[in-house]
Formats: structure tokens, sequence, C-alpha cells
């Protein structure tokens, strides 16, 4: 080894290597001639202004190329509501007009959470969405997606263990190459970056413990994961799998920590530049699976200050609860218990970060890390009927004595001036209801109509017709909550409900505006106003089989 050859060097040395083999162990179908197939890549949390942000100071080279010398065009996509990966994912992947209002959310009449990160939820969704429907991957793979897609192959599929025949075993083996690869390199690429954090820690002691959580989602999701979603992908695309979905989380998970135009997260894109160099140099290798490639993504993100900062540590169940929906508890602690009031009164005022110490700090650190000790799940929570669910930068209120969406008239008669009042509230910003004629709005302390919204939060902005047409879907959806509270546009700026400083699922033009990548020779519009004209154009692909 040549002394001034790097990391990068050797791994691509060894890389192209290791194509050949698997290239060689490929034993796919035959090609059909004149068939296309599909190849979509999404940049999890990506919008538009970013995206020509880092293609503008060189972030992404191999992308700028491809759009500059290659012909490849930039067509702009509004996502609709919510700004969120399930939803975006259902839209496109079966033509469904999808019932998922967030990333966590209820469902009255099934009296059940929906939390997609939890084992079975995410399928029990597609489910309901999609049976019967095909999937845009159907005979095809996905990576790193909310839903398969109606994906049936998978890399690592004890399918094909299972059947010894030539074919099979070939494939084994070369998924055994690509797995035995992930590792070799992964494991190098993940001690260099432990070396380089030590190095920073050492010049750096108060960030430590930051810097260490940080490296540890840095190496799972940005080394291995990417690695992982790569390489088995390019395998796909050698064996001429003729649907594959990758999606890149990379990007979304740095922002989310960070901000979306933090120089950690831009940094991200770099790494995810690199896979897609790598995807389409394997489907130039292999013209005669006629590969379409889309880079896309399904939302951007909001720059935001958690909630809690603006409260003294209180999330927004608790501030709901304690200063709107049950106020001071009065009910439980009367005049005849004044004893059980001041012991009340003082729990209350440790929590709300009133008495701050050591007893306020660790009760901070149970409900942030141990929600169940105090009887509740984390960002939800349920009292006298009323259920709240915190999803981000938006938030659910359901109303559990009617398995129906509430209109406004009916929480004005339990709550009166409810949505006015938080409206105004700090950390509040716009909240929406059902009435009759329609969707309402609620913003510091006015209430406007759909049709009265540019008058309202989005003054000024040039996609209005959009931003209505995707809260007027957001409201019909029945799981949406009958009070949906968002902390986007609050006098503060932007606010999210979970510990987080990008957030997404709302309506600012930065979470609703991105974009689809596409080669010359692909007909799109020129701009795509929903994911669901995302379905025909992908669901096309099938259809010449
Ligand atoms: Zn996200």
């Amino acid at each position: 080894m040549k002394p001034q050859m790097s990391l990068d060097d050797v791994f691509l040395l060894i890389q192209s290597w290791l194509d050949r083999l698997v290239r060689r162990l490929r034993l796919g179908r035959a090609p059909v001639p004149g068939r296309k197939q599909l190849l979509i890549v999404q940049i999890d949390g990506l919008s538009r202004s970013v995206l020509d942000r880092a293609l503008a100071e060189g972030r992404m080279p191999f992308l700028r190329r491809t759009i500059q010398r290659g012909g490849h065009r930039v067509v702009p996509m509004s996502v609709g509501m919510p700004t969120s990966t399930p939803a975006f994912q259902m839209a496109a992947m079966y033509g469904v007009r999808p019932d998922i209002p967030g990333f966590h959310y209820h469902d009255k009449r099934r009296r059940r959470d929906v939390y997609f990160p939890r084992a079975g939820d995410a399928a029990w969704v597609e489910q309901e969405h999609a049976t019967g429907r095909r999937g845009i991957v159907a005979e095809g793979s996905t990576y790193g997606c909310v839903f398969t897609g109606g994906a049936v192959n998978n890399l690592f599929s004890f399918a094909v263990l299972k059947r010894p025949t030539g074919s099979g075993l070939a494939q084994a083996l070369s998924a055994v190459v690509v797995l035995v690869w992930v590792i070799v390199k992964s494991s190098m690429v993940s001690l260099a970056a432990i070396g380089r954090a030590l190095l920073g820690f050492v010049a750096d002691p108060v960030d430590a413990p930051r810097g260490w959580k940080l490296l540890a989602i840095k190496v799972a999701i940005s080394v291995w994961v990417r690695e992982l979603f790569t390489l088995s992908a390019s395998r796909d695309l050698y064996n001429g799998v003729p649907a594959v979905y990758v999606n890149y989380l990379d990007y979304d998970v740095v922002s989310h920590a960070y901000g979306p135009r933090d120089r950690r997260a831009l940094r991200a894109l770099r790494s995810v530049d690199r896979s897609i160099h790598q995807l389409f140099r394997t489907a130039r290798r292999v013209p005669e699976h006629a590969y379409d490639i889309y880079v896309l993504s399904d939302h951007g993100q909001a720059h935001c200050v958690p909630f809690d900062r603006l409260t003294g540590g209180r999330r927004l169940e608790r501030v709901l609860f304690e200063d709107f929906l049950c106020p001071g508890g009065a009910h439980e602690v009367g005049p005849s218990r004044p004893e059980g009031r001041r012991v009340a009164a003082g729990i209350k005022a440790i929590r709300s970060g009133r008495a701050p110490g050591i007893v306020q700090r660790f009760l901070n650190y149970l409900e942030d890390d141990f929600p169940w000790l105090l009887g509740e799940l984390k960002e939800a929570r349920e009292q006298g009927g009323v259920r709240v669910i915190c999803a981000g930068p938006n938030a659910f209120v359901y109303f559990l004595d009617d398995a129906a969406p509430l209109r406004i008239e009916q929480i004005e008669a339990r709550f009166p001036g409810l949505a006015e009042e938080l409206s105004r509230a700090p950390g509040f910003g716009f909240l929406l209801a059902r009435a009759s004629n329609g969707p309402v709005c609620f913003w510091r302390g006015k209430r406007y109509r759909l049709d009265e919204l540019g008058e309202g939060p989005f003054a000024g902005r040039a996609d209005l017709a959009l931003v209505m047409q995707g809260i007027g879907d957001l409201m019909a959806m029945p799981s949406a909550g009958d009070l949906v509270i968002y902390g986007l546009e609050a006098t503060n700026g932007n606010t999210s409900y979970i510990a987080e400083t990008g957030a997404h699922a709302g309506p600012t033009e930065d979470e609703m505006q991105t974009f689809v990548v596409a080669s010359p020779h692909v007909r799109l519009p020129e701009r795509i106003t929903h994911p669901l004209e995302l379905y025909p154009r992908f669901a096309a692909y099938q259809d010449t089989a």
C-alpha cells in the first residue's frame, strides 16, 4: 500500500473488486427487451431550499454533475399534509389518500395509539390502507422505508437460503460477500470516526456526553445502515430486481438533532451523495436492465425551539392539563383538604420548574426517560376522558367520549374559548379544528376560515392554495385530533413539542416543498403538487412486466 493512499482510496479499490465479484455472482432474471425498471432513492427530510443550497455549496458534487451535465431535471414537488414519511410513502407507494395525520396519533374508533417506531404499528397501518392495492415495489425491494410497498425480495431472506439450487447458492454467496464487506468497511470507518471523536472530546470535554450520543447515532445510521442499504440495493440492480426503493435517513436524523441548516446536517448530505453515485454507477454497468432512477425527498424540516425550553421544563401534555384542561387540579384537592392542596401545589411548583433544584432535575429526568414511572407514556397523556399526543411540531387533542371527530362547537361546549386561549399562549402557533362548513384555524387569538388563511398565519405564501388544500386534507382524516395544535408560526418562532431542533409535519414552505430529480427521458409534469401523482407513474413500471 502506498503511504499516501487514504482510507477512502483503499475502500474504492476494494469496492471495485467487490463490485466485479458480486456482478459475476449475479443470477437474476434475463432482462426483458424494452422493459424499464425502477430505482427510487429517497433523501429523507431534505427540503428543496436546502437541496439548492447543498448543490450551490458543492456539498453534493455527484448530484450537481448529474443535473448540470447529465441533463437530469429538478422537478419541484409539494408533498401535502402532514409533511411526514408515513403519509408520503402511503400516497406514493399505493396511491391511497392516507388517514395518517402524524408520526404518532390516536385512533378514537379503535381506541389505540399508532406510533410508527413501535413494532407492528406500520404493518397494521399498511394493512388497513393498502389491502387489495398493488404497491409500486411489488416483486422488488425496499430499504429504510416505513412501508414495504408490496416488496417481496429481501436481501437475506430465508427463502433464498432454504432452497439450495445453484442460483440460490450463488445468491446466498453474493449476499454473504456483501455482508462481509459491509462489516469490514463499516468497522474501519467506525473506528476512524471514534478516533476523531476522541481527539475532539479531549479538546472539548464539556461537550463530550452529547457528542457520544451523536456519535453513536452517526456511526449506526450513517455508516452501517447506509452502507448496507447501498450495497444491498447495488446487488439488486446487478440482479435486475424490477423495483427498488431505498431511503437514506442520515440527513433527517442529524437535522432533527441540530436543525436543517446546521453544518453537521449538511455534512451528512455528502455521504448520501457518495451512495447515490455508487447506485448510478452500478445502474450504468447493467444497461440491459434499463433502470430509471428518481432521487426525491418526502418532506423538509423547519428549525424549531423545543417547547419545554419555553416553560421551564414542562412538556406540552402537562401544560395542557395543568393550565387549560384541569385548572389547578381543584377537583381532587378541595378546600376541605388544605394539606392535600399544599402538597399538590408544591408538586405542581416543582414540576413547573418554579422550585428549581435537585428534585426538579430528578423529576424532569424521570419524565424524560422513565415516563411510565409517573403513570404515562412519553408524549401521550390521558386524563378525564381527554387524550393528548405530541408528535413533533404538532400535537393532537382527542375527546374520547365521542368516537367521531368533534366539531368546534362541541369542543366549545366542553371548554369555552379553549382554542382562542391556546392560540395566544407562548409556544403555540396555529390550531386547527373542524366546523360544519370546513376546517377552522385559530392564530394569535383570532379565528380564520380556510379561505381566509392568507390573511392569517400564511400571509404572503406563494403556495397558499397548496397550504389550504393540505390543511383541508389533514382535517378530513378521521384520526386527526379534535384539536390539532401546531407550534409553527408561534410568536416565539417555530416550536416543537418533542425534544428536537429540526421538526416536520406542518405546512411551512421548507417542510412542504421538496423535489424529484429525474433523468431527461422520463415524462414528469412541470411540478408535482401531491405524492399521489407519483403513484401512477411508478406503478406503470409494474404494468410492463
Ligand atoms: Zn424526520
